[in-house]
């Protein structure tokens, strides 16, 4: 629930609701506007059943949160959520593009893919380092000394850098190494991890489960922001129907019903989304005229040779149009890149 307070409200009165709602054991969540202070109480609302909250001194009212996820919606804070990493602001005006290789495969690859895409107009670099793969036979990725690299490349190129974690024991050691956790399509609902993520104060990139409704989505963000990590941008990245022709059907409609329902950023995964390297330039473009807040690619160099992915990832130059395609549309409708 929403505790608003009276525009006069004293400290003291601000200080006793939130004393009160931490004794019930919930967690105070506090907003001191221009003009007022609101206060959400977090957790089972069943323990502030039996507190008159609206008749302590200075609260003016107390409202219900309806949806189920309710630190991560729209009816608890009405402005868009900017998430600032390293410089870069995600959420706002500028549409963010993170690009990069499926899995760090070596030293030299990642530093030369870096730089492409960097000067092609991404801001972000990815690179997997544990690779979630459907088989365990395939390349699982490169593990910590993936983790060096990737650090190594954010140093020389001056890029934040985001990779998947997908085990809570990893978290101090990735914690190391990203500016952005990756939480994957196959950990979104894996609460332990969530909830673990949910302690950390890094922000989160958490992507839509394989068939995983929004709404299951926002649950999932909500399990990480309960815990008071805020940081959050949601990736839609396609899910599972009965379509062949593409490797996921990337669910365009996600974006506005997003941005509807939460305050949270959220970008586009048109790699993952379709699977095939031959739409991702188009579905980027669709992505960004839907709102999305930016998009993250896969890139590689000789995509024939990839370790993993390779069917859906661009070649540098092929990122270069699409870049470029995209900076078109976001000036189309009043965003920058
Ligand atoms: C990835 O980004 O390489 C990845 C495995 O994505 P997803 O979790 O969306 O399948
Ligand atoms: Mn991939």
């Amino acid at each position: 629930m929403i505790i608003v307070m009276k525009p006069d409200a004293a400290k003291k009165d601000v200080e006793h609701v939130i004393k009160t709602i931490r004794d019930m054991k919930l967690r105070p969540h506090i907003s001191r506007g221009k003009e007022r202070t609101i206060i959400g109480a977090i957790g089972d609302e069943r323990n502030l059943a039996n507190i008159p909250l609206t008749t302590f001194a200075g609260v003016e009212k107390v409202l219900p949160i309806l949806s189920p996820y309710k630190v991560v919606s729209r009816e608890f804070k009405k402005e868009n959520t900017l998430i600032r990493i390293n410089g870069e602001t995600i959420g706002g005006k500028r549409v963010v593009i993170m690009a990069g290789p499926c899995s760090i495969e070596g030293r030299d690859m990642l530093l030369s893919i870096g730089k492409k895409v960097k000067s092609a107009g991404a801001s972000i670099l990815r690179g997997g380092a544990f690779k979630p793969r459907t088989s365990p036979y395939s390349f699982q990725g490169m593990g910590k000394e993936g983790l060096e690299l990737l650090k190594e490349a954010k140093h020389l190129l001056h890029m934040p850098v985001v990779t998947e974690i997908m085990d809570t024991r990893d978290i101090d050691l990735i914690a190391d190494y990203t500016d952005l956790f990756q939480v994957g399509a196959r950990n979104m609902q894996n609460f332990s991890l969530l909830k673990e993520l949910g302690s950390t104060n890094k922000p989160i990139l958490l992507k839509r489960g394989l068939s995983a409704t929004i709404k299951e989505l926002l649950m999932s963000a909500e399990y990480i922001a309960s815990k008071g990590n805020e940081k959050i941008i949601l990736c839609e990245r396609g899910i599972r129907t009965f379509e062949t022709e593409t490797r996921n059907t990337l669910d365009l409609n996600a974006i506005p019903v997003i941005k509807k329902l939460t305050h949270l950023p959220v970008i586009v995964d048109p790699s993952h989304g379709t699977g095939r390297r031959d739409i991702v330039a188009t579905m980027s473009m669709a992505a960004i005229a839907a709102g999305a807040d930016g998009i993250i690619v896969e890139v590689h160099e000789h995509p024939d040779k990839a370790l993993s992915d390779g069917e859906q990832s661009l070649t540098p130059d092929e990122f270069k149009q699409m870049v470029k395609a995209i900076g078109r549309i976001a000036h189309a409708i009043g965003r920058t890149i």
